[in-house]
């Protein structure tokens, strides 16, 4: 559904409207037009700066230089010696920042990794603070941190903690010009697989993601990094659930730009719909129920009968009824506690038994209403906060077998879903975030395809939020 205030406030007259009566002003989100590039920041430059015992200093040189961007730095900050040790280690070229009136590049990223106490955090404002006013709009900012566990002591940890506040309190700032801001938190084991998520947090698959906190580790048994990044799902068979429209058709086409095919499943009654979602994308459309009694076992049996097994599973179909616990039906909490959760389950546990192939990787979709809560979703947030302990739980299991489990939770995305919301409701939800605006479909199958592909290789039991920053459960 169109976002006429979006469309108004950016038009010149709008634009004034808004500003001479204070309201604010989203602004327009740079948004991928076309699947990963080879090397995804060719052309681009990234300034790169670090903490002065920063210790990811070559692992995020090597992962920029791989993602093809020049990088500038800063000589007269605290950490420069840490960013030179690392860019000799990474055989990484150095070009200084230019003089105070150049632009600032689009993408920024800051190594935090060796903060040993909270005086180090000084080292991140004097990198942000003198150069907040050049921030571009749609620039990305992207901070590590090491993760707590792998810290060397209570102070340590105690910094690395602050980052998180910082990076959320700074991705408010930037979000006014379509600009974010995220944390990873590394641990020692993820160094080596950095180059994807940064890919993903740099770019403009990305846009709708903000303030967010990702935890970065070792990859399942047996994965490989990526050489390029271009393309690297071809070759691999991708499961979307729930692709007849909506959220799961934009997934199922995000998979297959990236190479996959797709194999798409919804409702019988959505059969026509389905054809017309999978026909350009060269997929197969499977009217199958995710809770009929057999979908697992049909849906085994046709991935290893048609490609031997699938790579990927999006568990994506779900379903809203609302109502105030005292009114709700039983019939109610069953059907959308079947449909978003217990079908996740009883499906999954039949492909595990076989219908999958190595270094299979699934993604589940949550909601911010699973993290929040929401008065007259009791049924559908029990369901939404199932689905992210389910990955929590699960990810250790499948690493052992060199699978992976990930989910997304969406806020406020543009879909028949919420545009059958009362406008009020519609109107709030859509600016009750950073970027004062709803998401798109593209963005929620963005974080999918991220998360199924091997850019994601570091990353296992998370819970991605894709949701500018919402402050529902924030
Ligand atoms: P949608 O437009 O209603 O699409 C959901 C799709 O799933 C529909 O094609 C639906 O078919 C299908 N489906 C429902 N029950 C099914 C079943 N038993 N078996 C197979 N397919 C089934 O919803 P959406 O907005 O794209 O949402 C997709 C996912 O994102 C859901 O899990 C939702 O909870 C989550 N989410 C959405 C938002 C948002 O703002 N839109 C926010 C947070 C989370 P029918 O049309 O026949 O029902």
């Amino acid at each position: 559904m169109l976002d006429r205030y979006l469309e108004f406030t950016n038009s010149a007259f709008g634009k004034q409207v808004a500003a001479s009566l204070g309201l604010p002003s989203p602004p327009r989100l740079l948004r991928a037009t076309a699947g990963y590039e080879a090397a995804p920041l060719a052309g681009k430059t990234a300034l790169f700066a670090a903490d002065s015992a920063a210790t990811a200093t070559a692992a995020t040189l090597a992962a920029l230089k791989q993602l093809g961007a020049a990088v500038q730095v800063v000589p007269s900050h605290a950490g420069f010696a840490s960013v030179k040790t690392g860019a000799q280690a990474s055989g990484v070229e150095l070009r200084n920042e230019g003089s105070e009136t150049e632009p600032l590049p689009p993408v920024i990223v800051f190594d935090g990794t060796g903060l040993a106490g909270t005086k180090g955090l000084k080292e991140i404002y004097e990198l942000f603070q003198p150069r907040m006013r050049k921030v571009a709009a749609n620039s990305r900012v992207v901070v590590l941190a090491r993760a707590l566990a792998d810290t060397d002591s209570v102070a340590a940890a105690t910094a690395a903690a602050g980052l998180r506040g910082f990076v959320r309190s700074l991705a408010k700032e930037i979000g006014k010009n379509g600009s974010t801001a995220n944390l990873l938190e590394v641990s020692k084991a993820g160094d080596a697989w950095l180059a994807g998520p940064l890919a993903f947090f740099t770019g403009p698959n990305s846009a709708y993601v903000t303030g967010q906190v990702l935890a970065v580790g070792d990859a399942p048994k047996g994965a490989a990094a990526p050489l390029h990044f271009g393309q690297s799902l071809a070759g691999k068979v991708a499961v979307v659930t729930g692709a007849a429209r909506g959220i799961g058709a934009a997934i199922a086409e995000l998979l297959a730009r990236e190479g996959a095919t797709v194999v798409g499943m919804d409702r019988p009654a959505e059969e026509g719909a389905l054809g017309a979602t999978m026909a350009p994308l060269n997929g197969l459309g499977l009217a199958l129920d995710v809770t009929a009694p057999d979908a697992g076992e049909r849906l085994a049996s046709e991935l290893k009968a048609r490609f031997g097994g699938a790579d990927i599973v999006v568990h994506n179909a779900g379903v809203t009824r609302d109502k105030m616990l005292r009114n709700m039906k039983p019939e109610l909490w069953d059907m959308v506690l079947n449909i978003n959760l217990g079908a996740i389950l009883s499906i999954n546990e039949r492909l595990l038994q076989s219908g999958l192939k190595p270094g299979a990787r699934f993604v589940c979709i949550s909601s911010i209403g699973g993290i929040g809560g929401n008065a007259g979703q009791t049924n559908y947030a029990a369901t939404k906060a199932g689905v992210i302990g389910y990955a929590e739980s699960l990810a250790p299991i499948l690493a052992r077998q060199g699978m992976a489990i990930n989910a997304v939770a969406p806020g406020f995305i543009e879909t028949q879903m919420t545009a059958m919301m009362p406008t009020v409701n519609r109107e709030v939800g859509r600016r009750v975030n950073s970027l004062a605006q709803g998401g798109l479909p593209q963005d929620i199958a963005e974080a999918v395809t991220f998360l199924a592909s091997p850019l994601a290789h570091g990353v296992n039991g998370r819970t991605l939020r894709v949701c500018g920053q919402n402050w529902l459960g924030a």
